[in-house]
Formats: C-alpha cells, structure tokens, sequence
C-alpha cells in the first residue's frame, strides 16, 4: 500500500518559510506585499480559487485583493486594467484569474503582466528563463509538484517520467523542470491517448503525473510497482472532488501518492504566495 504525500503539511511548511520571509523585508520595506485577483465574468469554480488564495494570504502576510470586470470585458479592456495595476507601485503581483470569459485569450492576458509582477510564473519571460534554467517565479502547479518530489527525497536524475496532459499551465512547464533535473521525460496527450498508448507510457513511469482533467482515467493496472503517482487532476463528481487516478486501485502500486483533495492543490496555492514573496524581495533589494 502506497504512503501519501500529504500536500496539506507540505504547503503548511512553506507557508511558515514565506512569513519568516516577509516578516524579515517588510522591516526595511515599509509596506507589505501586496496580490491582486483579476477576475473576469467569475463563475463557482473562479470563486473557490480566490477564496483559498485569500486565505493563504492571509496566513503569510500578503494583503489580498479582487479586481472583478465585466463578463463583456475585452482583451483591450482586460490589458488596460493590467496596465493600472502595472503602474501602481502598491502591487507586488497580480494573477488574471482562470476561466476567462469566452473569446479572452488567458496567455495574451498574463502577457502584458510585467515579469516582475507575474505572481503564476507564466509570463514569456519567466516561462522562458525555466529553458535557462534560471526559473525564480515559477508556474504554481508544476513548482508544486516538484516541491513534493524534492520534499520526499525523490531523485529524478535517469528517472522515467511520464507525464500525461501538456497544457501551457501544466505539463509543459512542468516538462522543462523535469528535464532541468535529468529526468528521462514523457509527454502524452490526446494523440498518445488517440493512438492507444497511454497505458504502456504510464506503465513504464518511476514517477507518473497526471494533468488531464479527466475523473479517475488512470487505473491501477496503468501503474507499474513501486512507481510515485502524482495526480494533479481537481475534478467534481456530484458532491464529491476526485483526481484524475483512481487512487484505491492506484494506491495498492504506487509506493508515494498524492490524495485528492490535499495533494497538490494546497502546495500550488503555497508556491503562488512564494512567487509573491519572490517578487517582493526582488522589488525591494537596497531597500
Ligand atoms: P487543460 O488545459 O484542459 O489540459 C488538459 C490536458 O490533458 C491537455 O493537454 C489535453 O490534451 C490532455 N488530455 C485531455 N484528455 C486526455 C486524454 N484522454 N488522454 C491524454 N491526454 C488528455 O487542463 P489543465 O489546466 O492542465 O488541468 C488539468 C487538471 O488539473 C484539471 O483537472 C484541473 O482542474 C487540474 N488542475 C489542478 C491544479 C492544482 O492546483 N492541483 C492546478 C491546475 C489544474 P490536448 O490539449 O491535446 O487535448
């Protein structure tokens, strides 16, 4: 039986490390950092992000605020509001919050983010520095992951990776840093999936993530023995929040997996608040 990687603890020891840290700025700084919430149109799920990030910012010193626009804002009208808050030097970092109304594109909206003010890392530049190998603000979700991996001592030099899903947010990101740690990396989507092969791929994984947004696609008999599954699928099945693995027949495997809920959703909430603690220090070096 697998042993769970328990995000809840893991985000709860970051959580302290960007207080300390905040704590120890702030002293020179004068003013506390400060995150702002775009959110476009809104809807239930919109809302259940911005509450947690709201009260993770609360725990560690980061004042927290919504910006909510129209649902028939446009991409101009979206970019100027960035704009503002660009220019305003009381905002450290501003997120535009996912869904987006239709036709807002969410990658042309981070992108007239300023890289500095980038609080998800999914700015060009920020994305790009991670080919350099020089990420400081990372994408929340993949940083999460490999916080969890390193936090369990899981060396991934000549590991086999796979990695299912390759969204901008998710697996391609988290793909890079993969890559930066030697990992031998795989990544399947809907072709691999189109094609027949998303099994034997999984099956083939010391270390297997899953992004797709599927509930419970991958069974226990994807898994090889002794394999770490990372889920990091957020899905709703009635009343009920299940990953993208179905963890009784992945956990009797796997020899580390992460729940759902409390695996990876509260560490990327916490390397959300160290991207802001980031970009706090950067703006205020010689402070
Ligand atoms: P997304 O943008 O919809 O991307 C899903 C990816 O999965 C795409 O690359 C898609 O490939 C691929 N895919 C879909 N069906 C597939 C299949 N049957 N076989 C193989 N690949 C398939 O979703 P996302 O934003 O990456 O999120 C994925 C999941 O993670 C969702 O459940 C989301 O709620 C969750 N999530 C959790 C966190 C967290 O903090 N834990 C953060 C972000 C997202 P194509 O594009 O080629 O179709």
């Amino acid at each position: 039986m697998a042993e769970l990687i328990d995000g809840r603890e893991i985000a709860r020891q970051i959580n302290a490390a960007v207080k300390e840290n905040i704590l120890k700025i702030r002293s020179s700084a004068g003013r506390p950092p400060r995150l702002v919430s775009l959110i476009a149109g809104g809807g239930e799920d919109a809302e259940i992000y911005v509450n947690m990030q709201k009260r993770t910012a609360g725990l560690v010193g980061v004042e927290f605020s919504t910006r909510t626009l129209g649902a028939d804002i446009s991409q101009d009208g979206l970019a100027e509001e960035i704009e503002k808050l660009n220019s305003d030097r009381d905002v450290t970092a501003i997120i535009v919050q996912k869904p987006l109304p239709e036709g807002i594109d969410h990658a042309t909206a981070v992108s007239r983010i300023m890289p500095e003010k980038d609080a998800e890392g999914l700015h060009p530049h920020n994305l790009g520095r991670l080919l350099r190998r020089d990420a400081d603000i990372v994408p929340c979700t993949p940083g999460a992951v490999m916080k969890m991996l390193r936090v369990r001592g899981i060396d991934l030099y000549g590991k086999e990776v796979v990695i299912i899903g390759h969204s901008a947010i998710v697996g391609k990101p988290l793909s890079l840093m993969m890559l930066n740690e030697m990992a031998t990396t795989t990544v399947c989507h809907i072709a691999t999936a189109k094609k027949g092969k998303l099994q034997a791929h999984a099956k083939g994984a010391d270390v297997l993530v899953v992004a797709v947004g599927k509930p419970e696609m991958v069974r226990g008999d994807w898994i090889a023995e002794g394999a770490v599954v990372i889920d990091v699928g957020i899905n709703r099945v009635g009343d009920r929040i299940v990953g993208d693995v179905k963890f009784s027949e992945a956990a009797e495997k796997a020899s580390l997996i992460t729940p759902v809920p409390g695996g990876v959703g509260p560490v990327t909430v916490s390397i959300l608040m160290r991207n802001v603690l980031r970009a706090y220090r950067n703006q205020n070096v010689g402070v």
